[in-house]
């Protein structure tokens, strides 16, 4: 009985017409494609994109170099050195976030107690080389610095749920 109407329905273009029915139904209705880049869709506050390391204002680095971000990171992406200043405040001589390993999870944002690491909306970024995607210190608080005013509007945007 199904080999009858499987050999009717093809005979008779069913599937044709169904598929034409479905491509008629949407053909007058709003459009929900988006001609890419030069349209975008929302972002939420928490996108994960390139990471960054922040300043406070006044210019000094957040960063206190707890390794929290680094000890949590389950790529084991990011490697820290550390020092201590003259003035007795320890910061990181090295910080560097291997992109080619990091699966974007944020535990390192989550983790780190100053708001120092996050990760910026920026996902429009590429490597032609691996070592194009092996971010040091001056790469992530050069991101930090020309992203700032976004982070920090995200970061208020997304409090009140933290
Ligand atoms: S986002 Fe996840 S994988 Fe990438 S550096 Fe941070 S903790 Fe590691
Ligand atoms: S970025 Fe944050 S979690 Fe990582 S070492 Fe610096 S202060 Fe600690």
């Amino acid at each position: 009985m199904e080999a009858i109407k499987d050999f009717f329905g093809s005979l008779l273009l069913i599937e044709l017409f169904k598929g034409m029915k479905l491509t008629g139904k949407y053909f007058f209705k709003r459009k929900i494609t988006l001609r890419y880049p030069q349209e975008k869709t929302p972002m939420s506050p928490r996108f994960r994109g390139l990471h960054a390391l922040r300043r406070y204002p006044n210019g000094e680095e957040r960063c206190i170099a707890c390794k929290l971000c680094e000890a949590v990171c389950p790529a084991m992406a990011i490697t820290i050195e550390s020092h201590v200043r003259e003035d007795g405040s320890r910061r990181t001589s090295r910080y560097d976030i291997d992109l080619t390993k990091c699966i974007f999870c944020g535990f390192c944002e989550e983790s780190c107690p100053v708001d120092s690491i996050v990760e910026t909306h920026i996902h429009e970024y590429h490597g032609e080389k691996r070592g194009d995607l092996y971010f040091t210190k001056d790469m992530l608080l050069a991101v930090g610095d020309r992203y700032e005013d976004d982070i920090a509007k995200n970061r208020a945007a997304d409090a009140p749920y933290r």
